[in-house]
């Protein structure tokens, strides 16, 4: 195995350069002072363990206009991840065994990032026929979800529970009611009243969610509430965590940064599901990470051609891109502004969705994989969409000045990004 170093490491963000010694996918430790077949400068940056993402689309197989296997894998190593969970809304829908082999093989052969596939909790996401969530776990699924749609039936969803339970897996929900949501392409709300646009209320997510805490409660099995974007959903899973169910949930990057207010401008960039609702929801989402309601973050990258993101709001599909902008989207937005520190964001983008997808933490001691990415914390550039290894380029925020760029992703011991 060859023997590597990065040079000119920080431990901790103002500390001293240190060295960091790789043998192939290993790390071996800190400043050992050993023969070396490769170096690399890690020019004075924050060394963290790479990020795990529990929810990214990456449009594959089925939809390479969108986004592949490689163009989303891409993203996420220039977005310092090591692991990411993929969506199984692909095309058909990864509800097959064979289907979570297939991509995992492909994605190892690739080498960019590690791809734990989420496979479909219902066949083709029909919401009609469970999955075989043992043959499913067997191929290594990292959790079974019908994301991308909504789960209608209840009494599926909870022999869904039972039987994901069984096998060892946990259950993902997109959490809105359909028949509340109806046509909805924003939050309802002033704004969407002022726009005459057609309104997705709260009350979707929130009676949805109040639903299936129940279910969590009736089965005892592990449920995962996706995309939390509501107050009152914060306060739904606050209350059924002190009575002890055993429910974890995670917020996007838009949610904590972005409000309805955006849709004032009537750009689909801002069209995502759940949509971005007010300035109040956004603080309680906040809230709810910091005092660690809300377990994790998740991207929720997902990926449009740019010509379907240029529709009117009406037309153009929900979802966001942004793998690539999460660390420092979030660095600027909460690090810098005074609403998080340094380290509860790198611990809502490692240990925290680690935990939830049941992986063991990661740190940068000998022994551990060496999957790290280094942060150039006073980088600081505009979002220049030319630049992003994703397909979807139209974003939220082209154009805006962020600091906090990953500098150097590896993953395996090998450079996957700078
Ligand atoms: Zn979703």
């Amino acid at each position: 195995m060859p023997r590597t170093a990065i040079t000119g490491l920080r431990r901790e963000a103002g500390g001293s350069p240190h060295t960091l010694y790789l043998e192939g996918p290993t790390i071996l430790g800190w400043d050992l002072d050993l023969e070396v077949s490769a170096t690399w400068d890690g020019r004075g940056g924050l060394a963290l363990p790479a990020f795990t993402d529990p929810h990214v689309h990456l449009r594959d197989p089925g939809q390479p206009h969108k986004e592949t296997l490689r163009s989303g894998l891409a993203a996420a190593a220039a977005g310092g991840y090591g692991t990411v969970v993929s969506m199984p809304n692909t095309l058909p829908a990864t509800d097959q065994p064979e289907a979570v082999l297939s991509l995992r093989v492909r994605a190892d052969a690739l080498g960019l990032c590690r791809l734990i596939p989420a496979a479909a909790l219902t066949l083709g996401q029909e919401g009609r026929v469970l999955s075989d969530a043992s043959l499913l776990a067997e191929a290594g699924a990292a959790l079974l979800t019908d994301d991308g749609r909504t789960n209608e039936d209840g009494g599926l969803l909870r022999y869904g529970l039972q039987a994901a339970k069984a096998a060892g897996l946990l259950v993902a929900v997109h959490a809105e009611d359909a028949s509340l949501r109806r046509g909805g392409v924003m939050h309802e709300g002033q704004v969407s009243e002022r726009l005459g646009l057609p309104g997705n209320p709260a009350a979707a997510e929130t009676a949805r969610i109040a639903r299936d805490l129940e279910i969590c409660a009736l089965t005892g099995a592990r449920l995962h509430l996706q995309h939390l974007s509501a107050a009152r959903s914060v306060e739904l899973v606050r209350a059924a965590k002190r009575a002890g169910l055993p429910v974890t949930c995670e917020v996007t990057p838009h949610h904590l940064t972005l409000t309805d207010t955006s849709l004032l401008q009537l750009d689909a960039v801002y069209k995502v599901a759940p949509p971005l609702r007010t300035e109040a929801d956004r603080q309680a989402l906040l809230a709810g990470l910091r005092d660690g309601t809300i377990d994790c973050l998740a991207s929720d990258h997902a990926p449009h051609s740019p010509a379907e993101k240029e529709q009117d709001l009406l037309a153009a599909p929900f979802g966001i891109a942004n793998l690539e902008l999460v660390f420092p989207l979030l660095y600027s937005e909460l690090v810098l502004k005074g609403a998080a520190s340094l380290e509860q964001l790198t611990g809502w983008l490692t240990s925290g969705p680690r935990k939830v997808l049941g992986l063991p933490e990661c740190t940068l001691e000998a022994g551990q994989p060496a999957d790290l990415v280094v942060m150039d914390l006073a980088s600081e550039r505009p979002v220049d969409p030319e630049r992003l290894r994703t397909q979807a380029k139209l974003g939220p925020w082209n154009g805006r000045q962020l600091r906090g760029w990953p500098a150097l992703t590896l993953y395996q011991g090998r450079v996957v990004h700078g």
